[in-house]
């Protein structure tokens, strides 16, 4: 597979040349500028917002999937990626592990159970994070279906843990996803390269990915 990658400079561009190493990197885009070896089937972004413009614009110039795990987009944002989803495939998460989209998945189904008692969400990440909320907080308090309290911690060189806390008068019941290493999100994105070569245009999940819920035209 040929791919492209924004954000090939940094901490998460680096992890993906290491986790993809059996594929072939034709086109970066980072802060220093763009380099182009060839047309990329896949472009991948784990990068800032602000580079968001341009990448729409390299997908649309190649006309070829994206898979993009940039946070800290704005909702007008998120339409506008919607909106690519209309001609190429587009696979967006906030978080590419596994493990977080089974958490979503426990939340939607059985949050619900909890509706009267108090939740709050806690997340830690690196010192280097720039958004807070993350993402990943953002994207399960969605599955919870109810606004809560988010708390962020920025500190050392954590990767993204991520718990969700109930509590009643008498009890406590937490959930807790974290991640070991910043690789889980690498052969996430690398799952979601595959199955975007091989889908229709539209805006797909992680969720849709792991469960293989390809569009049909
Ligand atoms: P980083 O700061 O190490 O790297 C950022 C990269 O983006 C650099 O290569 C930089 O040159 C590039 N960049 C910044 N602004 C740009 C612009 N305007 N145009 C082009 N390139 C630009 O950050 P990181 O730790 O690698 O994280 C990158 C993003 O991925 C963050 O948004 C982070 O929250 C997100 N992330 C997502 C997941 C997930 O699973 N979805 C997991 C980890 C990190």
């Amino acid at each position: 597979m040929k791919y492209g990658l924004v954000g090939a400079s940094g901490r998460m561009g680096g992890e993906i040349q290491r986790i993809f190493a059996a594929h072939e990197l034709c086109y970066t885009l980072d802060v220093t500028g763009e380099t182009s070896e060839g047309v990329p089937e896949v472009l991948i972004d784990f990068s800032q917002p602000s580079a968001l413009g341009t990448t729409i614009a390299v997908a649309g110039r190649y006309s070829c999937s994206l898979v993009l795990g940039t946070t800290g987009l704005s909702e007008a944002q998120l339409e506008e990626v919607k909106d690519l989803g209309r001609s190429v495939p587009v696979v967006q998460s906030f978080n590419f592990a596994a493990g977080v989209t089974l958490f979503k998945m426990i939340l939607r189904e059985f949050g619900p159970l909890f509706s009267d008692w108090d939740v709050e969400i806690c997340e830690t990440h690196h010192n280097k994070k720039k958004d807070a909320p993350s993402g990943t907080a953002i994207l399960l308090r969605d599955a919870l279906g109810r606004d809560c309290p988010a708390h962020s911690l920025r500190i050392g060189g954590v990767p993204g843990d991520h718990s969700v806390i109930f509590a009643s008068e008498g009890e406590v019941f937490s959930l807790t996803h974290r991640a070991i290493s910043r690789s889980v999100f690498a052969y996430g994105a690398l799952r979601a390269a595959e199955f975007a070569a091989a889908a229709q245009p539209g805006f797909y999940s992680f969720e849709e990915v792991l469960t293989c819920r390809r569009k049909t035209s």
